[in-house]
């Protein structure tokens, strides 16, 4: 007979790799494999900090722990480097929804800025199609593994630059090839959305959905114009919404527990009480600094307040490369962090489809199969 094995003190006793996840906020240019970059570099003669695939992909991750914004950054000189001709973007494209599919992730909305990658010549829709090729190779490549995974494009404007309009339209011109919502990125802090104001206002007039980075470096002032100006249905990050929700405790005078009274301001209960979705990056909110202000560590994400509030919190990666970081390692960290259980995970999962730019059919169908994948599981 054989024994069972026992685990010394098992944390985590389900598969969080096979959760079916729904990813909404991760960058093209954030995800690529080590391996690749090396292989596209050395085909356009661009200069690595490393060419062996571990050096690289540690130097990435240093880069970002570093606490070094310009050094931060650099990583991006690198992978958008290679990310700059039709194959370059088809091959980066595709390995990314085929490791998203490694990660369990059964839809994604991949965003990316076409604008920074027409340095050889690439015009903003070929490269939008290249992209868009290198997308449906990749599902067609998870769909011979016998798995399914379904992607649509974020269309990216660089919020330091003036092309919010043109890439605007870009994105409509996309609208049934792939692009299914624009958001805006990169300099948060003294780029408010406002500053695209008519961009949105067209999108909005073709009813084309938008998330806005906001509330990550910068405050509530970028979250109130990401919301008016951008007519944001969802904030990437948004985690400093946190600084609209006061926290008092008291004492209870009969059973003496302490307890803690929460106050919402306009603008968290606005975010709150309309289902906007914050898509947060646990790993990254934390190297970024976006969650300096709550406290030291992981614990003092804002994520779990708000989760407990009744916001529509989502899970994501940001940028796989740099943090070194999965969508299963995300949930693990949640899990070891604040006790999450497989109920929590289910919530925060169901969150993300329903907050996808999905036709409601299609999110029906996607929020179905979750469940029943949840329910299979014991
Ligand atoms: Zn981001």
């Amino acid at each position: 007979m054989t024994e069972p094995i026992v685990d010394a003190a098992p944390a985590i006793d389900f598969d969080l790799k096979n959760l079916p996840k729904v990813s909404l906020h991760d960058h093209l240019d954030g995800g690529l494999r080590p391996a690749t970059i090396i292989e596209l570099a050395e085909a356009v003669g661009h200069t690595l900090p490393s060419t062996d695939p571990v050096a690289l992909g540690q130097w990435f991750r240093e880069s970002a722990d570093s606490g070094s914004l310009v050094r931060y950054l650099e990583t991006f000189d690198h992978t958008v480097a290679v990310m700059q001709t039709a194959e370059g973007l088809f091959r980066v494209a595709k390995e990314f929804v085929e490791d998203l599919a490694d990660d369990g992730v059964v839809y994604g909305e991949v965003r990316w800025a076409p604008e920074q990658h027409l340095q050889k010549g690439l015009s903003l829709d070929e490269a939008v199609e290249a992209v868009q090729e290198g997308l449906e190779a990749g599902v067609e490549a998870v769909g011979e593994t016998g798995r399914e995974i379904q992607v649509g494009q974020l269309i990216t404007a660089m919020r330091h630059a003036d092309r919010g309009q043109e890439i605007a339209e870009l994105a409509v011109r996309h609208r049934n090839k792939g692009a299914v919502g624009f958001d805006i990125a990169g300099a948060e802090d003294g780029f408010l959305p406002s500053r695209f104001r008519d961009a949105f206002t067209y999108l909005a007039q073709h009813n084309f959905p938008a998330t806005v980075h906001a509330g990550e470096a910068a405050g509530l002032e970028s979250i109130q114009s990401a919301l008016v100006d951008g007519r944001a249905l969802r904030l990437g990050h948004g985690v400093r919404i946190a600084e609209d929700i006061l926290v008092e405790f008291d004492d209870d005078e009969d059973t003496e527990d302490t307890i803690g009274l929460v106050t919402l301001g306009d603008l968290s209960s606005w975010v709150r009480d309309r289902g906007i979705a914050l898509e947060i990056c646990p790993s990254s909110n934390l190297q970024t600094g976006a969650i300096a202000g709550f406290g030291e560590g992981i614990e003092s994400h804002p994520l779990d307040m708000l989760y407990q509030l009744g916001f529509n919190v989502t899970i994501n990666t940001d940028n796989r490369l740099m943090s070194g970081v999965t969508l299963t390692d995300e949930f693990e960290l949640l899990v070891e962090t604040f006790d999450y259980d497989l109920d929590d995970l289910l919530e925060l999962t169901l969150n993300a489809a329903e907050a996808s730019f999905l036709p409601l059919e299609e999110k029906e169908a996607l929020v179905e199969y979750i469940n029943d994948a949840y329910a299979n599981l014991g």
